[in-house]
């Protein structure tokens, strides 16, 4: 049986060796019996991380590095990396070692002998993450939830074992816009969770800033959900309801009082509200829009550069010495 691990690097030159050492020291001790690929995404990283990357591919067999020709981000190297992965169950991890990967040995005992097919690692305490992203992090899986028919599992991250079939079916997915988080709950299957606390960045900093984040959860609700596009149908009918309730309301007083000039002020704001409502209306279209015409392109989510690998007959060689 062949575990890959799948991580994708964006400059962390600072966290191979931390990441290398740990892994392999816990894959020795608690899973020898099994074979071991490494399948290391360079996600067009500036500093030295491919260099160092390739260097130790070019001396152990079980690395290889998937090159990419420039930097697409967290999603698509991850998609990259699941392609490449030839094994029986697949496990992506973050490179920055705060997925722990000292319940991997629990994950592929779950899989291997309960039978399950997605193994999922749930962060019991976010304590390591500053508040600002544990207060929005919670408020985005509270909204793409309720309004979502697919929801996620709160505080999964990519974390997790996946089965050859599963990700064989993830694979197979022809969208362009991958939200992997939802994408790994949308397939199914049977699936269970262990909890683990996430630990801080051994080294190097955050490629994360608000405003990725901020896209990558619009990314997350508009691949799931078509509820922003329809609410504007029933606030729409909510609106014009009330403001037929006041013309009649107006004509009847109209009637019954005589004319009544001032409500310059109420115009005003009304006039501006309801442009402002519009607005909104026709920006919610356009996410919408402008991903239908990205997926309409049909251009790759990634593109491969090199894989940087020893052959496979001279790997079979190492094996045989
Ligand atoms: N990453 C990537 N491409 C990017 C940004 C990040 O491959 O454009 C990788 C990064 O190297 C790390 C993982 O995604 O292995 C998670 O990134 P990071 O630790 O910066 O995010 P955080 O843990 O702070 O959410
Ligand atoms: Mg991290």
């Amino acid at each position: 049986m062949l575990i890959s691990i799948v991580a994708p690097f964006y400059n962390e030159e600072a966290v191979i060796d931390a990441f290398f050492t740990r892994l392999s020291k816990i894959l020795a001790d608690h899973l020898p019996t099994y074979d071991v690929e490494f399948v290391c995404v360079d996600d067009g990283s500036s500093d030295r991380t491919l260099a160092l990357l390739t260097q130790r591919a070019a001396a152990d067999p079980r690395i290889r590095v998937v090159e990419l020709a420039r930097n697409f981000g967290k999603e698509a190297a991850l998609t990259a990396g699941l392609t490449v992965a030839r094994g029986d169950a697949v496990i992506p991890i973050d490179s920055d070692l705060q997925d722990p990967p000292e319940i991997i040995p629990e994950m592929v005992r779950l899989w291997a002998e309960e039978g399950y097919d997605v193994v999922e690692a749930k962060r019991a305490d976010r304590s390591s993450d500053t508040r600002m992203k544990r207060v929005s992090a919670e408020a985005f899986y509270k909204l793409h939830n309720a309004i979502s028919q697919h929801p996620i599992p709160q505080n999964t991250g990519d974390f997790r074992l996946m089965s050859r079939q599963v990700v064989d079916v993830v694979n197979s997915l022809p969208e362009r816009q991958r939200f992997m988080k939802g994408i790994f709950a949308w397939v199914g299957f049977r699936r269970t969770s262990i909890e683990f606390v996430r630990e801080a960045r051994v080294a190097g900093s955050t490629k994360w800033n608000k405003w990725r984040l901020w896209n990558l959860a619009l990314e997350g609700i508009t691949s799931f959900s078509t509820w922003p596009l329809r609410v504007w149908t029933y606030l729409g009918a909510g609106i014009a309801g009330l403001a037929f309730l006041y013309g009649v309301i107006l004509i009847i007083s109209t009637l019954i009082g005589g004319r009544d000039v001032p409500g310059y002020a109420s115009l005003m704001s009304a006039i501006l509200f309801m442009g402002g409502v519009q607005l909104i209306g026709i920006g919610v279209l356009g996410e919408y829009l402008g991903r239908t015409y990205i997926e309409s392109k049909q251009r790759p989510v990634f593109i491969i550069r090199t894989v940087h690998e020893r052959p496979t007959a001279a790997r079979d060689l190492l094996d045989e010495a």
